[in-house]
């Protein structure tokens, strides 16, 4: 396949969702010369739903597999987390206030283990009887 091109769009995965979004920017080959795929991904970044959560003052709990990524207390990297696929979202208040720790502002998600985010909102909103 001799797709490439000098133009790219580019990518991001997002921290919270793994997905990779486009970031609007145009990546340019600086010779010009077609060696660029249709899309690259350049990094992490959040994608806008998550954006946006994360403007609204959310955290995102991202649950990690630990067998296949390692456990999230030793400070998981987001490219050794092996994401299960399931996000809570907290206040950030709500979220200093139920671990005791406070995370920093420009910290837009945390790694949790499995059993974390079902205890949460087993806490947050307990089923009816
Ligand atoms: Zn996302």
């Amino acid at each position: 396949m001799t797709d490439k091109s000098h133009v790219s769009l580019e990518q991001r995965v997002c921290l919270v969702c793994g997905t990779p979004f486009d970031t609007g920017n145009i990546l340019l080959d600086k010779r010009l010369r077609a060696s660029l795929a249709h899309r690259t991904t350049t990094g992490w970044g959040l994608c806008p739903e998550h954006q946006k959560l994360s403007d609204d003052g959310f955290v995102a709990l991202v649950e990690c597999d630990p067998q296949r990524s390692g456990l999230p207390r030793d400070r998981l990297k987001p490219e050794q987390a092996y994401r299960t696929g399931r996000v809570a979202h907290l206040k950030r208040e709500a979220f200093a206030a139920v671990f005791n720790v406070s995370i920093p502002a420009d910290q837009p998600c945390v790694f949790v283990e499995p059993g974390v985010i079902e205890h949460l909102q087993a806490m947050v909103a307990p089923p009816p009887d």
